[in-house]
């Protein structure tokens, strides 16, 4: 039984009848065994909703008044925060941490490295009577010191210098994870220079407040705050653990290397919103429970396009707790899975020839006084001040479309960039039809024309007319990495498994510094004695004419000839990863992010040799793998059925000694191609590994990362043969899952 499916830890031995099936079936019998209930909490999720989370209603009930108000202070207004009111709120929590049996405690935190990082320690602490107590004061909730030599840092840090901190970031919430008590931190160098993805963002959310908010105060003078706003769609695929346990490409790198496309795959189109099956449902529900516990308001499910690929989604919110809940329920994935007998995979390639997972990221700008920025307003000044936001970003997108693309690549996103499917690899946006034609519109009449509500005014051909019905309304460009929505714009370019931050700083940076200059153009326009209607569409006015036909483009992304149209129109068309990360430090960039205070120069030029490094390493590990599986798995397997076929070709002979050459002429054919193949995959493997040793010879971070650019194509190549011989090999010989395996077991 053990050679039929020797990667099966848990296999259920079948009977006669069962081995007599398809291979295909009886992976399907076997695993329809391993559905697993959910434990359903006894109240409705709003009663559970946040029930891991210190929020204010905790805040409220285990802080004394006075460090409650220093608390929500610090959190609304960005005051400091004292020692003896950090003691407060530390003891605050440890007693509600202890009531959920929590017995350490973590800061967590984000490196460049991906995902999160946590470092535990317990509560316990001598009592100095011979005895242990519990202990978490105001020091360890605000600061730690975790070592810090082991994450990337690009050079700003030495190994010898190894302290880098971890401090508080009070505006995110503490949460609960198992029996930890887990404290969101930023993560800085001894130098001060960030080590880390929420830094950044942190800055940059706070140049954009800046930047935006003396404008809304043209409009509106009660406005105290803006805020930026995200709402991730995180895509995602299942595989079941056993099969996953069976694939070495997918457990070290997150994607198949090789394996032959499935005969269906999504091309019925009949995956995508269809039926959720019942054993992925229970994951999914599992995870909402998990969420909602942890004050993630999770609110969308459904299947994705390709088979076995899914999508999850929650209420937007502020960006950069939104991120943090990104982070977390990431985690939350990948152990709720473990539970469902599946392996969740993030990654955004994990099989060639079917769609690869995003997580678009729609976002948005919002006041304190509860006005969406990127949605029509109530009357003529609203919608003057909609536009304005929307015209700005739209110019901040074109100046900055080479960085923001640089902020979404990564080794693994790169199978999505420009290989048809979105994001094609260069960034522009997405009107759709009703805001190319008021900006169109706009160009024409007098700068004092009011922008009204449609209808509201009755019909006049002079009018900029907004469709009352606007958000949902809007058409959609799935091509577009950059769409209009209605009330936000969709970066869809963000790759599944990547960190939002790193999007969502170069983006609010970009409107942030767009933001700044269209402020002072409008100040001298109103200094010039200008109407404040007037003063703004006058500045508006060039900028619209400057963008509607570079970065506006509603055409379809994945044509071929667009990349062409595009550089006409000097949008970035590289296709490059390791050439990408090079827009952080040209000098609009670094003029950009140096100004509004997120990153230094030196900041940047260190987080480029972390990107440059993390590539190289990311496409060594699939090129080791790939050579590895090819010679261990591949070519072993593609000879035991060349043998079995030679000696049948023996016997043959034996019996028919005149005949047998015509007898066994598909024999001898595939005999012949198998030898071909091997070869064709030993030359491409050999070439690949002498590539990699000039490679790694390469001091120079950028330089090695161009070199490992080439690598990461001739996998592809390597590939080919592998996936040919799968055609050829006996089905039960061949030693990994195939992809139909993969892909449709539920
Ligand atoms: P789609 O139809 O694009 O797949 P989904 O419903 O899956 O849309 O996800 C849309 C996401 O956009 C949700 O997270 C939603 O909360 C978020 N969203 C809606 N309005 C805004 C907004 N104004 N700003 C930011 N995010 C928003
Ligand atoms: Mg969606």
């Amino acid at each position: 039984m053990t050679g039929l499916f020797p990667f099966f830890k848990n296999f259920v031995p079948l009977n006669d009848k069962e081995m007599s099936k398809l291979r295909f079936d009886v992976v399907q019998e076997a695993f329809r065994k391993r559905a697993v209930t959910v434990e359903t909490p006894s109240t409705s999720p709003s009663g559970y909703f946040g029930e891991l989370v210190f929020n204010r209603d905790k805040m409220h009930k285990y802080l004394d008044a006075k460090t409650f108000k220093a608390l929500v202070n610090c959190i609304d207004n960005g005051e400091h925060l004292d020692r003896e009111t950090a003691n407060g709120v530390a003891a605050g929590m440890k007693v509600w941490a202890m009531e959920h049996g929590v017995t350490h405690v973590t800061h967590w935190f984000q490196p460049l490295t991906e995902g999160t990082a946590e470092k535990h320690d317990s509560f316990m602490e001598y009592d100095g009577k011979g005895g242990m107590i519990e202990e978490f004061d105001g020091k360890a909730l605000a600061q730690q010191e975790p070592d810090a030599s082991s994450f990337p840092s690009g050079g700003i840090r030495a190994t010898f210098e190894a302290r880098g901190y971890t401090a508080w970031d009070p505006t995110s919430p503490v949460f609960i994870q198992d029996d930890t008590l887990c404290i969101p931190t930023v993560f800085i160098s001894y130098t001060g220079e960030a080590l880390d993805y929420k830094t950044p963002l942190k800055k940059a959310l706070k140049a954009v407040n800046d930047a935006a908010l003396p404008i809304c105060r043209l409009f509106d003078s009660k406005v105290k705050k803006v805020y930026s706003y995200l709402g991730w769609e995180q895509e995602y695929f299942l595989v079941d653990e056993d099969l996953y346990a069976a694939r070495p490409d997918l457990m070290q790198t997150g994607r198949t290397l090789m394996g032959h496309a499935s005969s269906k795959n999504q091309q019925l189109d009949d995956h995508y919103f269809g039926a959720i099956p019942s054993r992925v449902m229970a994951f999914m529900r599992d995870i909402e429970i998990a969420g909602y516990k942890l004050g993630i308001p999770i609110k969308t499910r459904h299947n994705e396009v390709a088979p076995n690929q899914f999508e999850l989604a929650p209420i937007f919110g502020e960006t950069n707790l939104a991120n943090d809940q990104n982070q977390l329920i990431m985690n939350v994935m990948n152990s709720v899975a473990r539970k469902h007998g599946f392996v969740v995979l993030l990654h955004e390639k994990p099989f060639d020839g079917i769609n690869g997972s995003g997580k678009h990221n729609n976002w948005s700008l919002g006041t304190d006084t509860g006005t969406l920025l990127l949605a029509p307003g109530k009357d003529a000044k609203g919608n003057l001040q909609f536009v304005t936001f929307f015209v700005n970003i739209l110019a901040a997108v074109q100046k900055h479309n080479a960085v923001l693309k640089a902020s979404i690549a990564s080794a693994t996103n790169a199978h999505r960039l420009g290989a048809n499917e979105a994001p094609p690899a260069i960034v522009s946006a997405f009107l759709g039809k009703t805001m190319t034609d008021v900006l169109h519109k706009l160009l024409e009449v007098p700068s004092d024309t009011p922008i009204e509500i449609a209808g509201k005014k009755g019909t006049s051909v002079g009018l900029v007319e907004i469709p009352e019905i606007f958000v949902d309304n809007t058409d959609r460009n799935r091509t577009s990495p950059f769409a209009f929505t209605g009330n936000r714009f969709e970066f869809r370019a963000v790759g599944s498994s990547a960190n939002c931050a790193g999007a969502m700083t170069t983006l609010n940076a970009a409107v942030a510094e767009q933001l700044i200059e269209f402020k002072a153009a409008v100040d001298k326009e109103l200094a010039a004695g200008k109407k404040l209607n007037v003063a703004i569409m006058d500045t508006l006015k060039p900028i619209i004419a400057s963008i509607i036909d570079v970065v506006c483009f509603d055409g379809n992304g994945y044509s071929s000839e667009w990349p062409i149209e595009a550089k006409k129109r000097g949008l970035d068309v590289e296709i490059s990863v390791p050439e990408m990360f090079k827009s952080f430090t040209t000098p609009e960039s670094v003029a950009m992010f140096t100004k509004l205070g997120i990153y230094s120069e030196k900041e940047l030029e260190a987080r480029n040799e972390v990107k440059w490094e993390i590539y190289s390493k990311k496409v060594q590990i699939e090129a080791r793998i790939t050579g590895r599986m090819a010679i261990n798995h591949i070519i072993p397997a593609a000879l035991a059925y060349q043998t079995k076929l030679l000696e049948n070709v023996k016997l043959m002979k034996e019996i028919y000694p005149d005949e047998y050459k015509a007898k066994c002429e598909v024999e001898l054919g595939i005999i012949s191609r198998i030898s071909d193949l091997i070869s064709d995959i030993r030359t491409k493997v050999d070439a690949m590994i002498e590539a990699r040793k000039v490679a790694n010879k390469i001091e120079n971070e950028y330089e090695k990362a161009v070199a490992y650019h080439e690598i990461a194509d001739s996998l592809f190549a390597i590939r080919k043969p592998i996936d040919k011989l799968e055609e050829v090999v006996d089905n039960d010989m061949w030693p990994l899952p195939k992809y139909r395996e993969l892909l449709f077991i539920n």
